[in-house]
């Protein structure tokens, strides 16, 4: 009788053995519904054997084989390789293969690929867009990895579907993946302009469950010919294969944070791999560990320097104090007079600062308390819509106090500068303005985000406000001015990362200004004009920033010159963390080879989260394999720790060391 194993999404570590039936047709990849104690759960069948892994046990049948198509091999050895590499449960793993199953009747219903009818002339192709696209498609039916190096509106999309006509043209199907579900209903507008006629099936956890199914149907059976969605769709399935493309590879939402670890363009790489095919990474600011591979020749990195419409130049730069505007609720002169002047030129300006809520914190002028968040180690921020205290760690919610809790004193003085304050700010400086302001707090409908693009586009806005959501790929022609508040903070960050991530954060969000004919100028407020985040901003030189950046991770011995894994832990009690994390360092050090190597145990930089102390060990190594041989031994005997107190997990390549 064929026993199959059976990956469940459960923290197990092995996969388990079912009997099948022999009514039920049952393959490799098969999604499958089975008992596990008194669970019913679906899980996806990785092999058939015609004996029982161990002897003498009675096992349970496989109860239903659910009617999908069955998973793709290349998805089951996706699976298989994150569980390996991430060090993760082999369940867990697989479960991001299965194909979504809520909403199966009304999948019928749902409009599998988007119908593609807005017809528009395609854009020609400049040289440098041309010349990308020829270099990519020489690589058509075999794996190379290209990184596309284009300044903010070089036209990289054009590129991506330059490269893609060439796998369309021979019948294969491509896979787009997007950082944020924010910016797909642009991306596809853009693309059913470009090629009308195209199958589009969008894939991202905000559709409804129906659509998903939908689109992941239309991917199954090729019948899509571009697939685009944000990281979990490098899971899809794809039988017709022939180009991936990570669009803003340096982007850190590609990195999950929870749950499995993986990292979906690194996973996007493995898969290209894995079914011979060209992969492009595109950016205006590469991560350094991509242009390091790209230093190193395992990418191939193509240039575009300048943008793609003749007449859009790239923004001029400027400085101005942030110490002088502090008087000002946060909007100095310089800064002032130039959104005063795209006012009356009725051109638009976008003024960013990445902190939402009114002010980063409450403190009493008489007594020095702040106001801190019982259940972490963090201050609360001020919001103002509405009144309240905020924790933006954990979510926590209180009162605005009257007065001091401390000493009385009803003078509580919010310091610091958020979204709500320069919206305040702008709305007393420029009474007649439009000013819509755009972070977490005021995007939560559905459709609230995509309003505002709407209202920018048909220039209803005049001036815009917010955080980091602003940053990315969202082009208005008629935004001419964008002014940099609060970058400063970042240059006092403990994340290694820091400076890499302003950097790039500051020349996307520049990247706004002047797309179109209209010149575009850029005024950051900083009182450290000199640092080399800022000179390459100036200079939109990010090249040299990268290398110079580069130079200090190697000098440092940090990531991409070493490979590192975190091992976090985190315990309503600190000794339980601190236990834990000492008996996991005993256990470190006497695995480590001399290859490995095993740094203390030390404090979070958020010590506590939510209510658990939080506490961390990092190892590292320069090489790749004795990293993972270290792991695996390591990861078995943390298992094996008693220590049902504390959470704990491995982040493998993670994203900080916080
Ligand atoms: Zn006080
Ligand atoms: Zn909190």
């Amino acid at each position: 009788m064929p026993i199959a194993h059976v990956a469940l999404p459960v923290a197990a570590e092995t996969t388990f053995d079912y009997w099948c039936p022999e009514s039920l047709a049952l393959a490799r990849g098969s999604v499958v519904r089975v008992r596990l104690g008194t669970r019913n759960l679906v899980g996806v069948v990785t092999a058939v054997a015609d004996t029982p892994r161990i002897a003498d046990v009675k096992l349970a049948p496989i109860a239903d084989v659910l009617d999908v198509p069955r998973v793709a091999d290349d998805v089951l050895e996706l699976a298989a390789f994150i569980a390996a590499y991430y060090e993760e449960a082999p369940g867990l793993a697989y479960a991001l293969g299965v194909p979504p199953l809520t909403g199966a009747r009304s999948a019928a219903r749902a409009k599998a690929p988007v119908d593609l009818d807005a017809p528009q002339v395609a854009h020609e192709l400049n040289a440098a867009q041309s010349a990308a696209v020829a270099a990519i498609v020489q690589s058509h039916g075999q794996f190379a990895t290209f990184l596309v190096n284009g300044v903010t509106g070089s036209g990289k999309t054009e590129i991506y579907l330059g490269a893609a006509d060439r796998a369309f043209a021979d019948g294969k199907q491509v896979l787009m993946l997007v950082p944020e579900i924010n910016l797909t209903p642009q991306l596809v507008a853009r693309i059913r302009a470009a090629r009308p006629g195209l199958r589009v099936a969008t894939l991202h956890s905000a559709l409804a469950a129906g659509e998903r199914r939908a689109a992941w149907m239309a991917a199954a059976s090729g019948e899509a010919q571009l697939v685009l969605g944000t990281r979990l769709a490098v899971f899809a399935p794809l039988p017709q294969l022939g180009l991936i493309v990570v669009d803003e590879e340096h982007d850190a939402s590609y990195k999950q944070q929870d749950n499995v670890r993986y990292h979906a363009r690194d996973a996007a790489i493995w898969r290209a791999h894995r079914r011979g095919v060209p992969i492009v990474l595109g950016s205006a600011t590469p991560s350094l560990e991509s242009w390091h591979a790209a230093n190193e020749g395992r990418y191939r990195r193509i240039d575009i320097p300048s943008r793609a419409d003749p007449r859009a130049q790239l923004p001029h730069v400027t400085f101005s104090s942030h110490r002088a505007a502090r008087g000002t609720d946060g909007i100095g002169e310089a800064l002032r007079a130039a959104i005063a002047l795209r006012l009356a030129r009725r051109e638009q300006s976008l003024v960013f600062v990445n902190r939402r809520g009114f002010a980063p914190s409450l403190i009493c002028a008489a007594c020095k308390w702040d106001a801190q968040c019982t259940r972490c180690s963090a201050r609360l921020t001020t919001h103002r819509v509405p009144p309240s205290l905020r924790c933006h760690h954990c979510g926590h919610v209180e009162a605005l106090p009257t007065a001091c809790p401390s000493c009385g004193n009803v003078d509580l003085v919010p310091l610091g500068l958020g979204t709500q304050r320069l919206e305040r700010a702008l709305v007393a400086a420029f009474p007649g303005a439009r000013i819509a302001r755009v972070d977490r707090d005021s995007t939560h409908g559905k459709h609230a985000f995509a309003t505002v693009r709407d209202q920018m586009e048909a220039q209803e806005i005049d001036i815009l406000v917010g955080t980091q959501m602003l940053a990315k790929g969202h082009d208005f022609p008629r935004l001419t001015l964008v002014g940099i508040l609060g970058a400063d903070n970042a240059l006092y960050s403990a994340d290694f990362r820091a400076t890499e991530r302003l950097a790039a954060l500051m020349l996307q969000v520049a990247g706004r200004a002047g797309r179109a004919g209209l010149p575009g100028e850029v005024i950051v407020q900083t009182d450290f004009a000199d640092h080399p985040a800022f000179v390459a901003l100036a200079a939109h030189d990010y090249a040299t920033l990268a290398e110079s950046l580069l130079e200090e991770r190697k000098a440092a011995q940090l990531p991409p010159f070493t490979h590192a894994a975190v091992l976090a832990a985190e315990a309503h009690q600190r000794s339980d963390v601190d236990a834990f994390l000492a008996a996991g360092h005993v256990s470190a050090l006497a695995l480590a080879a001399d290859q490995v190597d095993v740094f203390s145990p030390v404090s979070a930089l958020l010590a506590r989260r939510a209510g658990f102390e939080r506490g961390q060990l990092v190892v590292q190594s320069e090489r790749r394999a004795a990293l993972q041989r270290f792991l695996a031994a390591w990861r078995a005997e943390l298992l094996a720790m008693p220590g049902r107190r504390v959470r704990w997990s491995l982040d493998v390549d993670p994203a900080g060391f916080g």
